[in-house]
């Protein structure tokens, strides 16, 4: 990993505070075979950047990668991990129901059953119980995916960035 910092002077934009120059500073990031830039811009008398919101961008740039085959590429890739997860959810959704339907079964055949009986439905009952807390989990865990997919889908980036629609 490498990370180097160039600065742009700006021609004619100029401080809003102070009158005086303003840069273009460009961060560049280099990890797993991908740029990202930071961009922003600071007045070099103030030392900061000088508007009342960040101007901060954040750009992932991938050398050599054509803009429509890198967009497509990953966007493409978020599809299929939305889907995939999706497709887990629904699944596990489906096995969920099919398992409170046995369980709601079993609690009934339990109320009617002998003792003998009785204690095996429990264990059947104890057994569909982790079940289902293994579901549970399995579904949270599924759907924290999606929503981490959905977020990467969107592109936000830590407060103060906005991820422009840009590769
Ligand atoms: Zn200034």
């Amino acid at each position: 990993m490498a990370a180097h910092e160039v600065q742009l002077e700006l021609r004619t934009i100029r401080c809003p505070r102070c009158a005086g120059e303003i840069v273009l500073r460009i961060q560049a990031d280099e990890v797993s075979g991908q740029v990202r830039l930071e961009l922003d811009t600071a007045c070099v008398s103030c030392g900061v950047s000088p508007w009342n919101e960040s101007d901060q961008r954040l750009l992932v740039f991938r050398p050599g990668a054509a803009i429509g085959d890198s967009l497509a590429g990953a966007a493409s890739d978020f599809a299929a991990q939305l889907s995939a997860a999706q497709t887990r959810v629904d699944a596990l959704l489906a096995r969920q129901t099919d398992l409170e339907r046995d369980l709601q079964s079993a609690k009934r055949s339990v109320s009617r059953a002998s003792a003998d009986e009785r204690r095996r439905k429990e264990e059947l009952e104890a057994e569909l119980r982790s079940d289902i807390t293994r579901l549970e989990g399995a579904l949270a865990d599924a759907r924290a995916e999606v929503r981490r997919s959905e977020e990467a889908t969107r592109g936000s980036v830590t407060p103060g960035k906005r991820a422009i629609e840009l590769e």
